[in-house]
């Protein structure tokens, strides 16, 4: 009994020896080589640490014109790899992201509809998650009432603001295809909405102000997106990072949970400041808005490249210079 307790007890200060000498020898290592270094020996050294990567698409992991990921194709290869959930955090639909999450071959939860709802994978937690419902094949977790509420809402609005705006239902396939340069099948994807209406407006910036307050009048929230502005419930990108990351915990107690969040429009700023770290994507087409989060990086770089210059700095973690070579750019 008591030679069991001693070995039990010489196992334990074994083990504490060997996780403090790695603890303080990584860290002595990465004071002597530099700061990316510093970064990468405290993520080894604590092991139990998680990094869970939301990122929006359009204008940030894909690119504002062509919608490739061409140039973060490698980078998202090395982060399966190591574990590292990159969550997809769109305006888009649910329709159109499947096709697109099978295209990255992403498993992870996704967030779609401005952070409307987050559904997560049958199986991908050991127990279905707290307050989902099962919804066509996943556990769904909604913030938003369903669209047909925000179509009413903006049916209102016509009487004071008509001319001023058209929505994705004045639209149709036809004039979403010409506005935003899909294919007719995208479109349609992009038109099977549950919880969002998006507006193209069309009249002056003051009278835009003017259409926004109303419509926040009237209980809506209006999110600026790089085209669109979506009218929506009560409920932003934000909320659904936090809401997903206290899942992520739940499942997850002994982890230490870091969350580094990448976008590049209006509708992004909520889940940059809820993150720990933000990644601001430079956009070719619009001023990069305000972000208040003291770890923030500005990209130099557009789209796709910006996100994997934003998230090497942020994380330390960089592609094998063998796999860049074999990137396929498109444009
Ligand atoms: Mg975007």
């Amino acid at each position: 009994m008591v030679s069991a307790l001693v070995s039990k007890s010489a196992s334990s200060w074994l083990y504490s020896g060997i996780r403090g000498f790695l603890k303080y020898a990584f860290g002595a290592i990465s004071l002597c080589i530099g700061r990316d270094c510093i970064i990468l020996g405290v993520m080894v050294a604590y092991m139990h640490q998680k990094i869970l990567i939301y990122s929006d698409l359009d204008g940030s992991l894909l690119d504002h014109f062509s919608y490739s990921f061409a140039p973060a194709q490698s980078l998202l290869g090395q982060l399966e790899q190591l574990k590292i959930p990159v969550i997809p955090v769109t305006s888009k639909t649910r329709a159109e992201l499947l096709p697109l999450r099978q295209a990255l071959g992403n498993r992870h939860p996704f967030i779609i509809e401005n952070g409307a709802a987050v559904f997560i994978p049958h199986h991908y937690f050991p127990s279905p998650p707290a307050q989902c419902e099962q919804y066509k094949g996943y556990y769904c977790h909604r913030f938003s009432q369903p669209r047909s509420v925000w179509q009413a809402l903006l049916q209102q609005q016509t009487t004071e603001f008509g001319g001023e705006f058209v929505s994705f239902t004045d639209m149709g396939c036809e004039g979403i295809v010409e506005v935003t340069g899909l294919s007719e099948e995208s479109a349609r994807l992009a038109n099977q909405r549950d919880y969002s209406e998006p507006v193209l407006w069309q009249g002056s910036q003051e009278r835009k102000q003017q259409f926004i307050a109303c419509l926040q009048l009237a209980g809506a929230t209006v999110l600026q997106g790089g085209r669109f502005l979506h009218v929506t419930g009560e409920c932003d990108k934000g909320l659904a990072l936090t809401w997903l990351t206290e899942v992520y915990r739940h499942y997850h107690p002994d982890s230490e949970f870091l969350t580094l969040a990448a976008g590049d429009s209006g509708n992004d700023i909520a889940m940059l400041e809820a993150a720990d770290k933000a990644l601001l994507i430079k956009s070719p087409v619009h001023e990069s808005p305000v972000v208040n989060n003291n770890c923030c990086y500005h990209s130099r770089n557009y789209g796709p490249e910006g996100w994997v210059e934003g998230v090497e700095h942020l994380t330390g973690i960089t592609v094998p210079t063998t796999s860049i070579s074999n990137i396929t750019r498109n444009d």
